[in-house]
């Protein structure tokens, strides 16, 4: 599992090539977001940590005991966007998107009634984080929510299972999207979400 390495921390190898998801995600911004955005935080993290009590701790227990702490927001920003990051690549398939099935469906439709009203509850989220962020499809004590976070803020910060995220940092679509953020968001939902790897998730 991502949240439990331990450092020196790695940019571990994504999931599918960096021009798999094209042309919906084209090659230039993957590999801008994986080489440049991902690793300066990998990089940055592991400064951070060289002379701290967080060098052996894994990457979860860093995000845990650094939230909230203003004087460690350095090492909670890059550790939470490492992780971030690592579960973003893998809310994505080259064959995503569309509708979930199985034990994914069922438990959609029991928390949120329906998929059409999960669908606009999690774009209204992506759509409306103001500046930097994410949003998230989250467990939280049994039942599958909706959250959207600023920055690098994660819910595994707030004791919250992720789920599947949306990467909506302007890095993430404006060389493929320009400003058009929602129409990113349909495209992530339409062609790339990885309900496979969500529906892991509940285990
Ligand atoms: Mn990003």
């Amino acid at each position: 599992m991502i949240n439990q390495e331990k450092a020196p921390f790695t940019l571990k190898p994504l999931p599918y090539a960096e021009n798999a998801l094209e042309p919906h995600i084209s090659a230039h911004t993957f590999s801008f977001h994986y080489q440049k955005h991902h690793k300066a935080y990998v990089d940055n993290l592991n400064k951070l940590i060289e002379a701290t009590e967080h060098k052996d701790q894994s990457l979860e227990d860093i995000i845990k005991n650094t939230a909230g702490d203003a004087g460690k927001a350095g090492i909670f920003n890059n550790a939470a966007q490492v992780f971030n990051h690592s579960f973003y690549w893998h809310s994505m398939n080259p064959k995503g998107g569309g509708t979930p099935s199985g034990k994914l469906a069922e438990k959609i439709n029991e928390d949120f009634t329906s998929f059409e009203k999960f669908l606009e509850e999690f774009k209204t989220a992506a759509a409306t984080q103001f500046g930097s962020g994410w949003a998230w499809l989250v467990l939280d004590q049994g039942k599958l929510k909706i959250e959207k976070t600023s920055n690098a803020d994660t819910p595994l910060a707030h004791g919250k299972k992720p789920i599947l995220t949306i990467d909506v940092w302007e890095h993430a679509y404006y060389l493929d999207y320009q400003n058009k953020r929602p129409a990113y968001i349909d495209t992530f939902f339409e062609k790339l979400a990885n309900w496979e790897f969500a529906e892991r998730g509940l285990n």
